[in-house]
């Protein structure tokens, strides 16, 4: 089992430097004009994939790194170049987890190279768990999922929200209750096939921030799809299905929120997508205090605002290492006994928007202003604390865990 190291191998610098060129050279050039044009960026995402950036392999490579490191260092520098057109490259990384983490050897051969696509025809995948009514809450989702047995068939209805490439992706990965009455223990997870009828968006939403990322509705009505779409197959569904309802009967078992503790594995990511963006702000104001002159002195002179970018650098360090910590506990199969995925992405998400809040200060009016980026990285930085559980929700997890007790 590898040992917790900063120090990253040659390997995994050549990694981040290649990432830090392709942020750099690429992604924030592009950043304003997708940010403005609220639209998917196609060509940067094709661009992506033809350096093999853009993957199942390369996302695989990082998650496999035993180290631990792989996938925080390249979400930070994709982030870095900017988060919404970082999103598009990575959010079909969030389908194509849902299909390796409980889909069969053939689902997985079968679906997640159709949602990359190639080169030459990129694609997207969504992952649509979220509902009007089902946000922090999961255990209430609507969205239903009935076996036809004749036709070894599952029909799906109901209506997803916040969807990231919702509606516009090749393979949308759809979460539905098969028995209401389980909470999220009778959840399950739908491949809904290219082109599949009854599937359509619904509402693309305007949003205040990573405005590049599409998220939408996804409205499902009376989708039919074939019994090998659901991901682990139906004897593994049923098997689980009458463990939780012995359970369920026996009346010892609490039946968990998916959204508080499912994805407790995942949160680091988000949180080094939050690093990413607070050192990007980070930057912009200390290149700036150091040339932008008042009273005949360069700002930074200031203990004021020096000792702002001290701090932000301080939190920034400290966010990544909470960050590192976690992935490297969850890659080598450690138990996070006091909640430190949780931890992780609680306190990179708070630093983003406090750091990125910082960077506009530190750049007064043209800080605010669209001419210089960290307007858009602090609109940006406000999802971190809400997507994959919201800071409250973070809180909650750590609070449970730590107690013990069912706090509310
Ligand atoms: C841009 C974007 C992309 C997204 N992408 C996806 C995606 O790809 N797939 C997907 O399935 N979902 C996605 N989501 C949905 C996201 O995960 C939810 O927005 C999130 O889980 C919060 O749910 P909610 O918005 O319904 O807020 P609510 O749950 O309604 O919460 C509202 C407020 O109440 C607080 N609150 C709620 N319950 C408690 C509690 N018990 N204790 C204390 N405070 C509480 C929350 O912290 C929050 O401040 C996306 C959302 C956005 C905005």
């Amino acid at each position: 089992m590898a040992e917790f190291t900063m120090d990253l191998n040659d390997e995994q610098k050549e990694v981040r430097d290649w990432l830090h060129g392709f942020a750099a050279d690429v992604i924030r050039p592009a950043a304003a004009e997708w940010d403005e044009r609220e639209e998917t960026p196609w060509p940067v995402i094709q661009e992506a994939a033809k350096l093999g950036i853009y993957s199942l392999d390369f996302y695989a490579q990082q998650f496999f790194d035993p180290s631990g490191l792989g996938i925080p260092m390249a979400m930070e520098e994709l982030f870095w170049g900017d988060a919404g057109i970082a999103l598009s490259i990575v959010g079909t990384g969030l389908a194509a987890v849902g299909v390796l983490a409980n889909g069969t050897e053939e689902q997985i051969g079968t679906w997640v190279p159709q949602m990359y696509g190639d080169a030459n025809d990129v694609k997207v995948a969504a992952f649509c768990s979220s509902e009007p009514d089902a946000g922090s809450d999961v255990a209430s989702m609507r969205t239903r999922a009935v076996y036809d047995e004749a036709k070894d068939e599952w029909v799906l209805n109901g209506t997803k929200t916040w969807a990231t490439n919702g509606g516009i992706a090749n393979v949308h990965v759809v979460v539905a209750s098969v028995d209401a009455e389980l909470g999220s223990k009778g959840h399950a997870s739908f491949i809904v096939p290219p082109n599949t009828p009854g599937l359509s968006q619904g509402q693309k939403f305007k949003k205040h921030g990573i405005r590049a990322s599409h998220t939408a509705e996804v409205v499902l009505e009376n989708v039919r799809v074939p019994g090998s779409c659901l991901l682990g197959g139906k004897d593994k569904l049923d098997e689980r299905l009458a463990r939780a309802r012995e359970k369920a009967k026996k009346g010892g078992e609490r039946v968990k929120n998916a959204a508080m503790a499912t994805f407790e594995a995942s949160r680091p990511a988000v949180g080094a997508m939050a690093v990413g963006t607070a050192r990007a702000a980070y930057e912009e104001a200390l290149e700036y205090a150091k040339t932008r002159e008042q009273f005949g002195r360069p700002i930074i002179d200031n203990q004021g605002v020096a000792f702002q970018l001290a701090d932000m650098r301080t939190q920034i360090d400290a966010a990544r290492l909470l960050v590192w910590r976690a992935s490297w506990m969850a890659t080598t199969g450690k138990k996070f006994e006091n909640a430190e995925g949780s931890m992780s992405k609680l306190f990179a998400s708070e630093t983003a928007k406090k750091v990125t809040a910082q960077a506009i200060q530190i750049l007064g009016g043209n800080g605010f202003t669209r001419e210089y980026p960290v307007e858009r990285m602090h609109r940006d930085a406000a999802i971190y604390t809400i997507f994959e559980g919201t800071s409250e929700i973070q809180r909650l997890v750590i609070a449970r865990t730590l107690s013990g007790l069912p706090i509310r």
